[in-house]
């Protein structure tokens, strides 16, 4: 830290992005308190499903904040409770899907590339683990994250560090929440890490929301995760993440239609079927499980790009950490870190080189 460096940190949010810049900004002896309208086990972020790798959002840092995060969640998967898995499992195409990306993107994307556990698979090659139906993809092995149980983790670290989380508290402005949090203009910044909310705290009208709905299932006794990516515009999409006891499968993505409330609705039972007679189809000991629970949830979309940046049209300091789709998981730690660049509690040289890939969902995003 240098002598100009601020000293506190009101953070707006308790989903993975406030909970993760609280957690860095505080073990860099930041005096943080989070704000939050929601506790954390309500957010949308608790809905996620969630597995590592980038989806509906885009930036051209999107691989390297990507890659810091798998790093971080690679340590933290050696606690116990935390949340987090390390799950070897295998990502597919159609020959449809496959034909369609690769003619807007490279396929396989350089996030993907760049893990070491990265092995092709296509048919008519090395076809192994490759479903009926499905004609290219990739086996490797990444982060796959309960996520009540992760953000009760990053809640205590939090915390342990010495963060005061202040819940059920909505801000209707950025001033507000410094006020709110007893902090002066002086010492504090103010983190926007609102998700949605930033329509209106910012306002952001670049907010686009989408849908997900997912299935909780008791595990058969699957060990390895499946996800797909369907043809762009198709809505709906196969995975199939286990957790320890539960098995949570995955989804869609519902669009809003114009004057539509931005609120979870209750889970659609002909999306829940559909969700599951695409996992029995890959795969099969799933048929007849116990359904035990549905999550619906809104992956906060914006249509220019996940927003990470000082707001330097305000007259309080106020830096920005919001929109990043379906890939909060992914982004979580490369996000926060960089707002702890931001900030001036990390150096600005400890950020790896962008390799600037779009990722697969983005053309559906913007
Ligand atoms: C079904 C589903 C599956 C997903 N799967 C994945 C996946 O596999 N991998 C992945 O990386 N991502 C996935 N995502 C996306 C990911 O969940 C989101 O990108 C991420 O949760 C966004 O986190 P956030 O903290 O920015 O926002 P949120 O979790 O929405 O948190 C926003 C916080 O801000 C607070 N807030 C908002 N407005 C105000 C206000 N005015 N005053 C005070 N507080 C306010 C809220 O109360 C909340 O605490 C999925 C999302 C869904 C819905």
């Amino acid at each position: 830290m240098t002598p100009s460096t601020p000293t506190a940190a009101v953070v707006i949010g308790a989903g993975i992005s406030g909970l993760t810049t609280g957690v860095v900004l505080a073990e860099a002896d930041v005096k943080v308190r989070i704000i939050s309208a929601s506790r954390p086990d309500q957010t949308d972020s608790a809905k996620a499903g969630a597995s590592w790798g980038p989806y509906m959002v885009s930036h051209d840092r999107v691989t390297a904040w990507s890659a810091e995060t798998y790093k971080e969640l690679e340590k933290i998967a050696g606690h116990r409770g935390s949340g987090i898995r390390l799950l070897p499992g295998v990502e597919a195409f159609t020959e449809d899907g496959y034909r369609a990306w690769s003619s807007r993107t490279a396929v396989p994307p350089a996030w993907a590339t760049q893990i070491p556990s990265f092995e092709e698979r296509r048919r008519g090659g090395d076809e192994r683990g490759l479903p009926r139906g499905y004609f290219y993809g990739w086996h490797y092995t990444i982060p796959i994250v309960n996520m009540p149980a992760y953000l009760e983790y990053l809640t205590h670290r939090f915390k342990a560090a010495g963060g005061d989380l202040i819940t059920g508290s909505a801000v209707e402005s950025f001033d507000g929440a410094r006020e709110l949090a007893g902090f002066s203009d002086r010492e504090a910044v103010v983190v926007n890490c609102s998700g949605l909310g930033s329509y209106e705290l910012v306002p952001d009208s670049t907010m686009a929301p989408t849908m997900g709905q997912l299935v909780i299932v008791r595990n058969p006794g699957i060990g390895e995760f499946f996800q797909d990516n369907p043809v762009p515009g198709e809505l709906e999409s196969t995975h199939i993440f286990p957790q320890g006891d539960i098995v949570v499968i995955g989804g869609c993505d519902r669009l809003f239609q114009p004057g539509d409330p931005w609120i979870a609705a209750e889970p659609d039972p002909l999306i829940r079927k559909r969700i599951l007679e695409r996992a029995e189809a890959i795969r099969p000991e799933l048929r007849g499980v116990e359904v035990l629970a549905e999550r619906v949830g809104l992956r906060p979309v914006r249509t220019d790009q996940v927003r990470v940046e000082w707001d330097r049209r305000r007259s309080l300091r106020l830096i920005h950490n919001y929109g990043h789709g379906g890939a909060g998981v992914t982004l979580s730690w490369g996000c926060a870190l960089k707002v702890g660049r931001l900030f001036g509690v990390l150096s600005p040289s400890d950020e790896s080189e962008a390799v600037g890939m779009p990722t697969l969902g983005g053309v559906l995003a913007g």
